[in-house]
């Protein structure tokens, strides 16, 4: 009986075309379908180093997200602006977290979310009265706020939608579904059934057979890569064929927008693009750090917001249809493009404007103490009339401290105050197209001259202003192309960019 708990599995009924050796469609309850959208929920960092994680030899390439990632890797800690940034940027945290923990399958390895406080504060009166998500912060009395706490009274939020049965993400007034080998997800009835199989060209049933399959731990990051590597990602995973690719391309071409055109221009929001004159694409382009933030936040979006702003008018293996189901059989209707984040994600400039931050909760402090041998145990709670046992004859309320804010002896209201975003301030970056992100100096510009053999005289300089319209643009542009600069700033599709090193990447096609 423990094995089934240590290794849960979910049952489906597979629809098996023998002749083909493909799936036809498969018939499945909740969980399984909870697992399918929960992918949706999976910030995009997160997405790339699960795939990493699990796909050790090849490559794994969504667009330049994992060149994006791979510049947050290798960056220097002194480049950002202070440790939790570096860290929250490696392991995204996301509001959908505690739902994911109620799956009986999941992909996410993540740590639930932490909460620390500082270990002197019933000592120190100078002690901030505040919580961190990270252990590197410090309090206003010096010290590092790394005492962990447990928060009680997550059990609510963390339970299940708003259905009886309790689907996670599906609505849960049906209890059978059925998704085809592209993912389109629907309730199950006789009429749909026959109508699939009538649109797939069976006359008959003859050569269709029924398989009951156990989805395991071990097929589902093979799922996850299927969805955006495979036109067919049930056949893919559970006949272990590779035989599909995915279909990747942008079907409208975005607009440019260079300076010429606009009317108010922002220093800090302008960059400099190198563009190889002959073929027209950008070799690097020369930015602050606002313009890093904003392509270090692409990885805190969930794949779901990710696709809701910048989805429209491109193609990714089955993403398409699996969102459009989400969106029609989800718990929760109001689910679209906006996109909220956890509240350190917040920065000064926000470029892109669907990105919203989610505000902190306040928590209510209390301590335990056992006199006799002096230890002390902080627990944080979300109800401030907890009978419990506590320190004080009131609880203290804490709000979040900024992690990205260095600690401050100043306890006036730090964290409502916008710090800047990731990177520190008034540091210069280099960016290829695609989107390997440097600190820029003379010995990177050289090397990129030398190994594109490109000749100096051939490198035109040109300005453009990064606004709300660029940030959509590049966001889009990196999902499908691996030249996302030149595909998003200035509509070209590169024939010079670095080829992805995966094989399962078709380069992507460009239609008018
Ligand atoms: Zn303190």
């Amino acid at each position: 009986m423990s094995a089934t708990l240590k290794n849960p599995v979910i049952k489906l009924k597979l629809l098996i075309d023998e002749e083909k050796n493909k799936v036809v469609f498969v018939e499945a309850g909740k969980d399984f379908v909870d697992l399918l959208f929960s992918f949706f929920t999976l910030p995009m960092g997160t997405i790339v180093r699960l795939l990493e994680m699990y796909k050790k030899s090849q490559k794994i390439a969504i667009g330049c997200f994992s060149n994006i990632y791979a510049s947050v890797v290798s960056m220097g800690i002194e480049h950002f602006l202070t440790e939790a940034c570096k860290q929250m940027l490696l392991y995204p945290g996301s509001l959908n977290h505690e739902k994911c923990r109620n799956l009986k399958l999941r992909v996410d390895d993540s740590e639930a979310t932490k909460y620390f406080v500082c270990p002197k504060f019933v000592e120190r009166e100078q002690c901030t009265e505040s919580y961190s998500n990270f252990n590197t912060s410090r309090c206003s009395c010096g010290v590092l706020m790394n005492e962990v706490t447990q928060l009680d009274g997550r059990g609510g939020l963390a339970s299940a939608g708003n259905g009886v049965e309790g689907g996670v993400f599906v609505r849960s007034d049906h209890t059978s579904f059925m998704i085809t080998d592209d993912l389109k997800v629907e309730i199950t009835s006789v009429r749909l059934t026959l109508n699939v199989l009538k649109d797939l060209g069976y006359v008959d049933c003859e050569k269709l057979d029924e398989k009951i399959h156990d989805v395991n731990l071990e097929e589902v990051p093979t799922l996850l890569e299927c969805l955006s590597t495979s036109d067919n990602p049930l056949t893919d995973t559970f006949l272990k064929k590779k035989s599909s690719y995915s279909t990747k391309r942008i079907q409208k071409l975005p607009s440019p927008g260079l300076c010429e055109d606009r009317e108010e221009s922002t220093p800090d929001q302008t960059i400099t693009l190198n563009v190889v004159k002959k073929e027209g694409n950008i070799l690097f382009v020369e930015c602050g750090d606002d313009f890093v933030d904003l392509l270090f936040t692409f990885l805190a979006i969930p794949l779901e917001s990710a696709w809701g702003i910048a989805g429209d008018g491109i193609i990714i293996g089955c993403i398409g249809n699996l969102s459009k189901s989400f969106k029609d059989l989800s718990v929760d209707p109001g689910r679209e493009a906006k996109c909220v984040l956890p509240h350190y994600y917040k920065c000064q400039k926000q470029l892109l404007d669907a990105v919203t931050t989610h505000k902190p909760p306040t928590f209510y402090l209390y301590v335990s103490s056992m006199a006799s041998n002096h230890i002390r145990e902080y627990r944080l709670s979300e109800d401030s009339s907890k009978p419990l046992v506590y320190f004080w004859d009131e609880l203290m309320p804490m709000i979040s401290i900024d992690p990205k804010s260095k600690g401050s002896t100043n306890t006036t209201d730090e964290s409502t105050i916008p710090s800047g975003g990731f990177m520190k301030r008034g540091t210069k970056f280099m960016i290829t197209d695609d989107l390997i992100i440097t600190p820029l100096n003379s010995t990177s510009t050289i090397g990129l001259v030398k190994e594109k053999q490109i000749r100096l005289d051939d490198v035109e300089v040109q300005e453009i202003i990064i606004r709300k319209e660029e940030a959509i643009r590049l966001l889009q542009a990196s999902l499908v192309t691996c030249s996302a600069l030149s595909t998003g700033l200035l509509a070209i599709e590169s024939a010079s960019t670095s080829v992805p090193q995966s094989a399962n990447l078709k380069k992507p096609k460009i239609e008018t």
